[in-house]
């Protein structure tokens, strides 16, 4: 516990201290962003210069990627959160992705989205994050070869004796939000250390390490878990775990008043 406790802390102050960084970087990025822009229209097009000014801006996009991820990081304030359907996000996402993904990479949408019992109290931007940042993960672990990204949704429930159920959930009803990817997988020494914060195995410019982290910490904000499991050179699958949000009761209609003898 002390361990964990430890991590925590750290975390945290890593937090803090990216995020003040990150904040003050951010403005500065704007500047060159701005500059580079106006001295791009000066430069007549297929010049030198004019590519050079368009290295320029893709640099800075990616730097600006790299800060909103710091900043999601190590943002304490409270999101807002209200009965969400997950059915409609996922499919949001989805149809994201499948315009963004190379046509090597096949996508399958579970068709048991279940139509009801979706429901769960989120905030819907940073469930779409959490989802975002799985199927990118997916979908670079698939890189340069054919590959199938399976996205499903399904109910469970755990009880107390279930031992299939995270140690960290209460027993009672979730919804599992799978990603799955028949890419290159991961390594037991790798797997232990994915949700730490700047933990990557990727080139600069391409992973932050944040993905997972960030994911890791709303899904745990959220009430819930996430369960990774993975096989070097098959896959990988990640359950995403929320608590369901139980229906609430309909309200009652009001009892039909009895018709007065005698009105109209
Ligand atoms: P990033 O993607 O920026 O590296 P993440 O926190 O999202 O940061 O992931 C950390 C590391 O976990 C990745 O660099 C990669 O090694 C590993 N990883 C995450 N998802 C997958 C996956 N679906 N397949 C294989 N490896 C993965």
């Amino acid at each position: 516990l002390e361990l964990q406790l430890r991590q925590v802390h750290k975390t945290e102050a890593i937090g803090t201290l990216a995020g003040g960084i990150a904040h003050d970087f951010n403005n500065i990025l704007g500047i060159i962003m701005g500059y580079a822009e106006l001295a791009r229209m000066e430069f007549p097009r297929e010049t030198t210069a004019r590519e050079s000014i368009d290295e320029v801006l893709k640099a800075t996009h990616r730097a600006k990627e790299l800060v909103r991820q710091i900043l999601d990081f190590s943002r304490t304030r409270e999101y807002e959160r209200k009965p969400l359907r997950l059915v409609p996000v996922v499919k949001e996402v989805l149809k994201l992705l499948r315009a963004s993904l190379p046509s090597s990479i096949e996508m399958d949408q579970a068709e048991e989205l279940p139509a009801v019992g979706d429901l769960v109290l989120a905030d819907p931007t940073q469930i779409h994050q959490v989802l975002m940042n799985l199927a990118t993960n997916a979908a670079h672990a698939m890189r340069g070869k054919e590959g199938r990204l399976r996205v499903a949704l399904s109910p469970v429930s755990f009880d107390s004796l279930d031992p299939t159920r995270p140690v960290e959930l209460s027993p009672g009803k979730y919804l599992d939000l799978a990603v799955e990817d028949t890419g290159h997988g991961m390594s037991q020494d790798i797997l232990e250390r994915i949700f730490d914060p700047y933990f990557t195995t990727k080139k600069a410019g391409e992973g932050t390490g944040l993905g997972l982290s960030v994911a890791h910490g709303i899904v745990k904000n959220h009430g819930g878990a996430i369960r990774v499991f993975s096989e070097p050179g098959q896959g990988t699958v990640v359950h995403v775990y929320l608590p369901v949000l139980e229906s609430v009761e309909p309200v009652e209609p009001p009892a039909p008043s009895s018709t007065l003898p005698g009105g109209n």
